[in-house]
């Protein structure tokens, strides 16, 4: 039933229900703004004494770096926890500057508001939207933070920067921690013991856009008057964001981050609440209100959802840790994942994708019922088959190593006029390539090499922030094999130019170590245009295909030669199915046109400004 929302934590009825005149409801308004408070900084406190406490002791045994990791993580998530009882004290403040107003019958709800705000943009997270993230979910299963962990650690390469989990206690409270760094850091055995549960969700993070901070780690945890009830983890961009997030400010709502899914939730809670609606209900309202990618897992009191966008933009996938039929599946021992590959490690078998437009309900009890199913025109998005997914997942009905396979026989048939030859190798940037290069090696009947070793233990490098830290990232992860290129004629294949200057390190690189001929070939078409659906692309002018010729870009890297793949060969790789993708970083063929939202949300010139907003 829809009740007030007696908690900080959701402020999106803190305005919306006050009661509305008469001394009696104003002392209870203050009453009750006055105990948010008290509660809030007593948590506050709480969190600073932990925070003392465990700093002394992790101290006194810490002394290889392995205990510094964890001691590292530990005092990072009392800090989290710490912080979050500052931000409940703001909000509590800001909760009975509502109660008093309502009181009063005055209006100073805006101008309390309005310095909420204002100290919030103080704060150093402008931007922390999702971008290239993966999240899990495990319904009703024994140990289910730690199976949600292997499943994020399985898709770690989604997200590196910040990662986190959530979990339902047996009183159905819902506890969580986050932290910077890779999952077996952040959610290591004693994380997982202390959120037991038997449904948990998690999310691993990679900020593309603004700032790095683990206030935008995910999942959110949303609260209800009852208490901490509901939390959620999305991966996607939402093109609206910034218009929806200005709605619910104006309506009083307080947001802890700049991410979706926060937005999403909250958006969630406030027509549950505040309209009486369904979960189900509000779930379905929003999915036709926002535009743009997400795909979600929203633990609510004991029930696990999952729900996906409707175009279908990010892979979803739906597993079972011991379901064998083909009928619908119990509830309990349900998986979700980013991307099948998240399966394997806990002995989950894969089902089937969350649809484009679809809500799943787990129930105990119950099998796993959709609930709502409006799709819209699927737009899914074809760098996940180039360049994002793992080779060994299966997502939008496409298994990746082959599609990526097709993708280099695909260029090897155009490339007849390089001639073959016992001095011609080709060979992969590692590891994203690595399947495009095997697929044109193996059409063009040349050998194949991994010519380039990649150090694993450095992230992904076109999306660091800074060009100096991008050129860093290209030295340390790279180096080719010693002796081996003299005399060589290289077919070097890469999934995508975006900027152009790893790449041409790296043809640098490899014209020291003696290649002969360096023949550049580009899985991709030419990125022109930025994504607004999941995945930060640089701005329209940084992308050098847009500042340089095809010439210019070949002398740029210093490269013999240089082929794309063309916006037109996806009819053929993709038979039949070439109008489900989204392309539109190759040829602009935004479903939701940029012209229509660019005022309003995030822009690539938002984004920048985000972005320097955050130093
Ligand atoms: Fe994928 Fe490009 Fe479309 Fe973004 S614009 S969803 S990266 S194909």
């Amino acid at each position: 039933m829809p009740g007030f929302l007696g908690s900080p934590g959701d402020a999106v009825t803190s305005g919306l229900r006050a009661p509305a005149d008469g001394l009696a409801p104003f002392l209870g308004c203050v009453a009750k703004g006055l105990a948010a408070l008290l509660e809030a900084m007593a948590d506050f406190l709480a969190g600073l004494l932990d925070l003392l406490f465990h700093l002394d002791s992790v101290q006194l045994r810490c002394r290889d770096p392995q205990s510094n990791q964890q001691k590292e993580n530990a005092i990072h998530g009392l800090m989290i926890q710490a912080w979050e009882g500052a931000g409940l004290w703001n909000e509590a403040v800001f909760r009975m500057g509502a109660w008093f107003s309502a009181g009063l019958g005055i209006l100073i709800v805006p101008s309390v508001q309005g310095a909420c705000q204002g100290a919030r943009r103080g704060r150093r997270f402008v931007s922390g939207r999702s971008n290239m993230c993966g999240i899990a979910g495990v319904f009703e299963t024994e140990g289910a933070v730690g199976i949600v962990a292997s499943i994020l650690f399985a898709i770690q390469h989604r997200g590196q920067e910040s990662c986190g989990a959530a979990a339902r206690d047996g009183a159905g409270r819902v506890l969580a921690h986050k932290g910077m760094g890779l999952v077996k850091q952040v959610l290591d055995e004693e994380v997982q013991g202390r959120l037991s549960g038997r449904t948990a969700i998690g999310h691993v993070r990679y900020p593309t856009a603004g700032c790095s901070d683990v206030v935008n780690a995910q999942p959110h945890v949303i609260e209800l008057a009852e208490g901490p009830l509901m939390a959620i983890s999305s991966n996607g961009d939402l093109i609206n964001y910034a218009e929806v997030r200005s709605r619910l400010e104006q309506e009083g709502v307080i947001f802890k981050s700049d991410n979706d899914a926060e937005l999403i939730g909250r958006l969630i809670a406030m027509y549950h609440v505040r309209d009486g609606l369904s979960i189900e209900a509000a779930i379905a309202r929003v999915q036709s209100e926002l535009k743009g990618a997400f795909s979600t897992v929203l633990m609510y009191r004991d029930r696990l959802y999952a729900f996906r966008d409707p175009h279908g933009f990010r892979p979803f996938v739906m597993g079972h840790l011991s379901h064998e039929g083909e009928d619908e599946p119990p509830s309990e021992g349900t998986v979700f994942s980013s991307e099948c590959c998240g399966f394997g490690i806990t002995g989950a078998r894969r089902l089937r994708e969350v649809l484009p437009g679809e809500i799943l309900r787990l129930e105990k009890g119950h099998p796993v019922l959709s609930v709502g199913h409006a799709p819209l025109r699927p737009r899914h998005c074809v760098f996940e088959l180039i360049y994002f997914s793992r080779p060994d997942s299966t997502i939008f009905g496409e298994a990746v190593y082959q599609a990526r396979q097709r993708i280099g026989a695909c260029m090897a048939a155009q490339d007849e006029a390089l001639a073959n030859g016992e001095d011609l190798i080709v060979m992969p940037v590692p590891d994203s390539s690595n399947f495009i290069a095997l697929g044109y090696a193996k059409a063009k009947r040349a050998e194949f090499t991994m010519g380039l070793l990649r150090n694993h233990y450095v992230g992904r490098t076109f999306i660091k922030p800074t060009q100096a830290s991008r050129d860093e990232g290209v030295k340390q992860k790279f180096n080719p094999l010693p002796d081996f290129f003299p005399g060589k004629r290289v077919v070097l294949i890469d999934d995508s130019i975006v900027r152009g200057t790893s790449l041409r390190k790296l043809v640098r690189m490899l014209r020291s170590a003696g290649a002969k001929e360096i023949h550049v070939r580009i899985g991709s078409p030419k990125v022109i245009g930025p994504c607004y659906y999941g995945i930060d692309t640089p701005t329209r002018e940084e992308l050098i295909a847009n500042r340089m010729s095809e010439a210019e870009i070949k002398d740029y890297l210093g490269a013999d030669s240089l082929r794309w793949l063309e916006v037109s060969d996806f009819e053929g790789l993709l038979p039949g199915r070439r109008q489900d993708f989204c392309t539109a970083c190759f040829d602009l063929d935004y479903i939701y046109p940029p012209e229509s939202f660019a005022a309003k949300t995030n822009t690539p010139a938002a984004r920048t400004v985000s972005a320097e907003a955050c130093s």
